[in-house]
């Protein structure tokens, strides 16, 4: 039968773009959250509307220090995620992976809690094999500019499994792949948010390369229902790493067309050079997840992409003058 007890659950990074949606969902399932985040990159306005659940706690902490709180379960998701973000200020972002993960798992082992650790299809690096399926070591330039971020992420899965290995900690490890939606930052420079905005103003939508490198596009509320199933899996032989993600593969210059097309916008599209390590094509394979956790994601890119429109318009019209 499902457990349906309370339980306290610390959210890393969940002011963030994912973060906001897994407290959301944490708290419709009848839990108490703690959001812990140091606002880099995540906003009050994406939990303003949990503000009033007396369940719902946001305590303003950077990771990289120590944490003393009392919970049953921890999802450590805080990371700048965007290539701008977690570039500009590439120690920190390695440090907050790092750190952050042994704070989060030293704290994981005084209190005996679960921990879910978000991960990134970036452990790939630019893929050799494809699509990636979890037993791929990846191809990761360890001195590149992206290399904080996933250098860092592999350190961070390497401590999680260590910790499991080493202190029975019960670990839930997923590798992310592209996911989008409404609460992305406007200004986070990811690919799908920077062509809806520059589509809603009638601006060029920057192609970085020539637009044939690819990313499958996970959306927002489909992961959300993949972490959480992980996080439920009660067998604590079954740690992943999983792949969640989209399996469907898009072109950057397909990408373009369709953002386009459904905005009804005049922009064309414009090209700059393509940013050194950028991964020349990726798609999960999810064969495993599909079987451990009996997901598979079921919103159509037409269909995310026409939400995430409909969130950024808003946002633009709320901050035009009248
Ligand atoms: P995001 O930038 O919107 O959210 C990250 C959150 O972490 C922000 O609220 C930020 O303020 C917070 N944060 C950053 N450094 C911190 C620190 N030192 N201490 C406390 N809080 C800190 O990004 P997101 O897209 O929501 O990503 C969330 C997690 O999922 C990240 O770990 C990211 O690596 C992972 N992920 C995301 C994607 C994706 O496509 N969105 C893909 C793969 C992995
Ligand atoms: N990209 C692009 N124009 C943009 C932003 C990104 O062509 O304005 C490209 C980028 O070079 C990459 C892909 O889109 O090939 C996805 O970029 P994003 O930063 O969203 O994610 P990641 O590279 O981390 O998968």
């Amino acid at each position: 039968m499902k457990d349906l007890v309370r339980k306290r659950v610390l959210v890393t990074g969940g002011a963030g773009f994912l973060g906001s949606f897994l407290c959301e969902r944490l708290l419709r399932n009848g839990h108490e959250v703690i959001c812990v985040d140091n606002f880099f990159t995540g906003r009050k306005k994406n939990i303003l509307h949990l503000l009033d659940d007396p369940y719902f706690e946001i305590v303003r902490h950077d990771v990289t220090f120590p944490l003393y709180v009392e919970v049953q379960e921890i999802y450590n998701l805080a990371c700048p995620a965007s290539p701008i973000h977690y570039q500009h200020d590439p120690v920190q972002t390695t440090k907050t992976n790092v750190h952050g993960a042994i704070n989060m798992l030293g704290l994981a082992k005084r209190l005996g809690a679960k921990i879910f650790q978000a991960s990134t299809s970036e452990v790939y690096g630019d893929p050799e094999v494809h699509p990636q399926s979890e037993d791929y070591w990846g191809h990761v330039n360890p001195v590149g500019h992206r290399s904080c971020y996933d250098e860092g992420k592999r350190c961070a899965e390497t401590l999680f499994f260590d910790y499991h290995r080493q202190h029975r900690l019960r670990i839930k490890v997923a590798r992310i792949f592209n996911t989008y939606g409404p609460r992305m930052h406007p200004d986070d420079g990811r690919v799908v948010s920077n062509f809806i905005c520059q589509a809603l103003r009638n601006e060029d939508l920057t192609i970085f390369g020539d637009g044939t490198q690819t990313r499958a596009f996970c959306y927002v509320e489909d992961l959300i229902d993949a972490c959480v199933r992980l996080m439920e899996i009660t067998d604590d032989d079954f740690t992943g790493p999983v792949n969640i993600g989209n399996p469907g593969e898009f072109s950057i210059g397909r990408l373009a067309e369709m953002v386009i097309e459904m905005t009804g916008s005049k922009s064309r599209v414009c090209y700059e050079p393509l940013p050194s390590d950028d991964p020349r094509r990726r798609r999960p394979d999810i064969a495993l997840a599909k079987e451990a956790l009996g997901w598979e994601p079921s919103t159509a890119l037409e269909d995310g992409l026409a939400r995430t429109i409909e969130y950024f318009d808003g946002l633009m019209r709320e901050a035009a003058p009248d």
